[in-house]
């Protein structure tokens, strides 16, 4: 038996565990990921990456590796012919990103592992025990010669560990909510005739869909999809396979032409759920990512959300860990809940608008969606959200209103803020022609605009507004996140 001491273990090695561990490891957190795959999941699941999320990937060195091997789509194409635009989105990302979820989670993986955290596959976390110091977790060790029971002891845990999270269990927490859809089939299809433009499609009648995204790149013969698929009238467990009769048709019947179905590579069956914890911590265990929220993936939000409780989660952590007000780590919950809450609603009312059944409710769905889309305000309200862009956390009274909300659009004059970022802890934005301020090794760097000095946080959002001049306010905001107020304070974690 041997029991290894730890600042930080994370259960689950998918998108959120992995961002959450290499951003502790970036801080200079010891930490070990618990996964119990041998190797990368291969059902990739997740296939769009949104704007907020490769401004976070580029935070850490990663978007651009990912870009150059991924589709970029403007736009997803809903129903009755209603675009959500992403072509005006308030970011350098102007797109969804359509790559397999295989290459997030190579790329998440290489950038945790970089940074210093020990990843252990082929280990599972079977048991759990809490106490006022810190988690000691039991795992069972599958490496081929046996399973060996080991122990890890660590000040936190978060559960990252997916929707049929085990620490959820563990901690006793339920998991309230419902199936949403069942039988959907998702696919890589190879598609002769299928839709030439460069979005995501969603075609449905009343008793079918067929939800397309391209990963781009054509030949004399066809094109490469991920397919969605779904059959109100044929209706299978999740253990039914999928066969290429099937998905032709349903192609064929919900687009109103056959799109000449060449070949059918990676194909699942699966039933998506809408669920969310009550409560993201229980003491000194966190649920982040799958395990604290599902919903329908017509939104293409699981991940995405996932990454973003890991870029909040981790650097709170890291503040604690290094002398911060505990209350600090309710502030997770308090900001990541409502978000995954929204999306539940919205990705919900997505799927029920295109599995929409009545003619009438359809016919007005048709006629209305286009033309709402197409008025700026709405279009930018509803492509921002899908993307992660509008979305923020509250400010406190007394606070300006661009606190909570995030800085990666900020002009600087020299570089950008993303790199500044990537060295992980605050960065300080000074007016454009204002003096250096005195702020320890606190990186800062000079706006090209006209707006406030500015405290961003390690996840990019604004902590602080105001005139750099006044240090007592600025210093104030940084203690009581950090529980250090400048000088001392920061550039690299709290190493
Ligand atoms: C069909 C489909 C399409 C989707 N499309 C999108 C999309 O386009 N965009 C998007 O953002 N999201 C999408 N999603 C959702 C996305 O796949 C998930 O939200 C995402 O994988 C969640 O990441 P996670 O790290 O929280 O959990 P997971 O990816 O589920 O990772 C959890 C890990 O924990 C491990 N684990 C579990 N129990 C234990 C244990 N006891 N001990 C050790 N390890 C354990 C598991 O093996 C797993 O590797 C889609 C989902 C589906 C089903």
């Amino acid at each position: 038996m041997t029991t290894h001491h730890v600042d930080v273990v994370i259960v689950g090695a998918g998108p959120t565990g992995l961002t959450a561990a290499g951003d502790l490891a970036r801080a200079g957190r010891s930490v070990t990921v618990l996964e119990r795959r041998p190797t990368i999941n291969p059902s990739s699941r997740a296939f769009a990456t949104m704007a907020r999320t490769l401004e976070v990937l580029d935070a850490r060195g990663l978007a651009d590796d990912l870009l150059a091997r991924s589709h970029r789509a403007s736009g997803v194409t809903i129903f009755g012919g209603a675009r959500i635009d992403l072509t005006h989105l308030d970011s350098p990302y102007q797109f969804v990103m359509i790559t397999p979820q295989t290459n997030v989670d190579r790329a998440l993986a290489e950038y945790a592992v970089a940074q210093g955290a020990d990843l252990r596959r082929g280990v599972e976390v079977v048991g759990l025990a809490a106490d006022a110091d810190g988690v000691t977790v039991t795992a069972r060790c599958h490496d081929g010669t046996g399973a060996d029971e080991n122990y890890w002891r660590a000040k936190y845990l978060i559960g990252a560990d997916g929707a049929h999270s085990t620490v959820r269990a563990l901690v006793g927490a339920d998991f309230p909510g419902r199936t949403m859809l069942s039988s959907i089939v998702l696919a890589d299809v190879r598609l002769a005739r299928g839709p030439s433009g460069q979005g995501l499609t969603v075609s449905s009648t009343r008793n079918e869909f067929a939800f397309l995204a391209p990963y781009g790149g054509r030949d004399a013969a066809g094109a490469w999809y991920r397919a969605m698929v779904w059959d109100r009238n044929n209706q299978l467990p999740d253990s039914a396979p999928a066969g290429y009769q099937e998905i032709a048709g349903i192609l064929a019947r919900s687009m109103g032409a056959d799109p000449g179905l060449l070949q059918v590579g990676w194909k699942s069956r699966f039933h998506c759920d809408e669920r969310q914890v009550a409560q993201y911590r229980h003491g000194r265990v966190f649920l982040a990512g799958d395990a604290a929220h599902v919903h329908s993936p017509m939104g293409g939000q699981g991940m995405n959300t996932g990454i973003g409780d890991a870029v909040n989660l981790a650097w709170k952590i890291d503040a604690v860990l290094g002398g911060a007000d505990d209350a600090v780590l309710d502030s997770y919950h308090d900001e990541r809940h409502p978000i995954a809450r929204r999306v539940l609603l919205q990705s919900g009312l997505m799927a029920r608008g295109i599995t929409l059944r009545p003619r009438i409710a359809r016919g007005v769905r048709n006629l209305l969606a286009p033309r709402l889309l197409r008025i700026p305000k709405v279009r930018d309200a509803i492509a921002g959200s899908f993307a992660g862009t509008t979305l923020r956390y509250p400010h406190h009274s007394g606070e300006a209103a661009v606190v909570g909300t995030r800085a990666s659009r900020i002009p600087l004059r020299h570089g950008q803020l993303t790199a500044l970022q990537r060295n992980a802890g605050f960065v300080f934005t000074r007016e454009h022609g204002a003096p250096t301020v005195a702020a320890g090794r606190l990186p800062q760097a000079e706006r090209a605009d006209t707006g406030p000095a500015l405290l961003v946080r390690p996840d990019g959002y604004i902590a602080w507004a105001g005139d750099s001049a006044d240090r007592g306010a600025w210093a104030a905001t940084l203690a009581r996140w950090t529980g250090q107020s400048g000088a001392e304070r920061l550039s690299c974690g709290t190493r």
